[in-house]
């Protein structure tokens, strides 16, 4: 059977190791920790995100957890609302609406999809060697087929696979997250911009609020009493947010400050080694997708390496996996033409591999790599810039500026009352790919491309 390393047991991770142990994969997931303890706070899962659960089998329960109701949108601190829609709206829209849930849960779900036998916590890895699939480790070495880099923002991996990469910088700003009993406050999602500063409420289960919020402040800035801070700050803004901070435990409140690319990779993978999640696209949090493009990376990863042990592959040894399931030459993500082993446009790819015992030799495993790279670089990269530009305008502090982008947003949305959903289109209406028969037609969706939106 063919094995998969993964590095990290973080939400990307986790989802990769259930994706290939779905398509037949021996998996292993390393993890440093001693235990899977998530950060304690809320996380927005997104339709595109629920899609690619869906597909994992894992959707359907994730759904159950969704509390959000009523208006949701951005507000200012004194309540106005500047642009606004409804969660009946993005599912009319994507078939789905955001589930806001608490991290632990959703790590929760994707340890127990995994198993308990794939993941080894308290396992540092301390090296790769990319060209054999070899992953050093405090414990011995392990071979693989394939590994899977999920070793988070400050990857590692990522430093050795791409020395020359300047790595994330500091955007700017630093966020805050907290859990907080709700009480008998009548909690709706916001967020609110101020003069720099912003601030996110939003229900979850068993009667907890997460509340997130941002400054804008040097790097490493140390504080006392973080609560106290949010108060200093956000104590005269509107209602509920004085109430949850002083109902708010300080030992529940962190902070860290936020860290996105500035330069795309060239690659997300090199040797036998592919980067997933925040080791391969770090991102601000404003769109709430940092943890959704690690879900999709790991559904499409899965899908292009296919199933090595399973028939459908060994008949075809030697053959690249394409993008909507097929076997043969690999298609860019586009749908044009050929991707050649380094990943890199071309029209001439071939499926020529070295062969091996099953259907993914040395060249086919460099196929569907540099296949996952043009599935995914471009559109994580796109992501990733429009975070920091939604980062950059919560930035602003100058009165007037704040004025004019406050006016700007609500003018907009007079103008077009679906501009809040209307934005997040090429987002949310991702698919994930479909696996179709070898040789018949390509999947359930016609001619579009399987990594299209709707
Ligand atoms: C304030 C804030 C709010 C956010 N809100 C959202 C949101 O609402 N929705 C959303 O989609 N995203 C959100 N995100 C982004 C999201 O949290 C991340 O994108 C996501 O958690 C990344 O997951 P990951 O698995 O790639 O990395 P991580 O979660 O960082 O996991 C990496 C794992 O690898 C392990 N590891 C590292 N090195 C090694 C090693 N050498 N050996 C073994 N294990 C190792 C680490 O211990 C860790 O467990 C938010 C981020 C922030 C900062």
């Amino acid at each position: 059977m063919a094995r998969a390393v993964v590095i990290g047991g973080g939400i990307g991770g986790l989802t990769s190791g259930i994706a290939l142990r779905r398509n037949g994969w021996d998996v292993t997931v390393l993890e440093r920790a001693p235990k899977i303890d998530p950060v304690g706070s809320g996380l927005a899962i997104a339709a595109n995100a629920l899609k690619a659960l869906d597909t994992l089998g894992l959707g359907d329960h994730i759904r159950t957890l969704s509390r959000i109701q009523g208006q949701v949108g951005i507000r200012r601190a004194d309540g106005r609302w500047l642009v606004h829609t409804t969660p009946d709206a993005a599912e009319a829209r994507y078939g789905d609406s955001v589930v806001l849930m608490l991290r632990a849960t959703l790590m929760e779900v994707l340890a127990d999809a995994l198993g308990a036998d794939q993941l080894r916590l308290g396992v540092g890895v301390s090296g790769v060697d990319a060209e054999e699939g070899i992953v050093h480790t405090e414990d011995g070495d392990l071979g693989a087929d394939l590994v899977v880099a999920a070793d988070g923002i400050h990857s590692k991996v990522r430093q050795t696979l791409f020395p020359e990469h300047p790595g994330p910088t500091y955007s700017g700003v630093t966020a805050w997250r907290g859990l907080i009993p709700r009480g008998d406050l009548d909690i709706r999602s916001t967020e609110s911009w101020g003069k720099g500063l912003v601030f996110g409420v939003t229900p979850l289960a068993h009667d907890l609020v997460y509340v997130y919020a941002t400054d804008v402040l040097p790097a490493g800035t140390v504080f006392g009493d973080e609560r106290e801070e949010l108060l200093r700050r956000f104590g005269d803004w509107h209602d509920p947010i004085p109430a949850l901070l002083r109902a708010a435990d300080p030992g529940m409140i962190i902070r860290n400050d936020v860290y996105s690319f500035d330069t795309p990779l060239p690659a997300f993978h090199r040797g036998k080694v592919a980067l997933v999640g925040d080791a391969a696209h770090p991102m601000t949090p404003n769109l709430g997708q940092g943890a959704c493009q690690a879900i999709e990376d790991a559904v499409v990863l899965a899908h292009l390496a296919g199933f090595p042990a399973g028939e459908e592959d060994i008949a075809h040894n030697g053959k690249e996996r394409t993008l909507d399931g097929t076997h043969g030459g690999v298609r860019r993500a586009d749908g044009g033409g050929g991707i050649d082993r380094e990943g890199r446009g071309g029209a001439g790819a071939s499926g020529e591999g070295d062969g091996g015992e099953w259907g993914h030799g040395r060249g086919a495993l460099a196929g569907y790599l540099g296949a996952y790279t043009a599935a995914r670089l471009g559109r994580t990269s796109k992501i990733v810039q429009r975070s920091m530009s939604i980062c950059r305008m919560t930035k602003v502090r100058n009165p007037v500026a704040v004025w004019l982008r406050d006016f700007g947003v609500s003018l907009a949305a007079r103008s077009m009352p679906d501009m809040m959903l209307r934005s997040m289109d090429e987002v949310l209406r991702w698919r994930p790919p479909v696996t179709a028969p070898a040789s018949g037609p390509a999947s359930d969706m016609g001619d579009r491309h399987p990594l299209q939106g709707r």
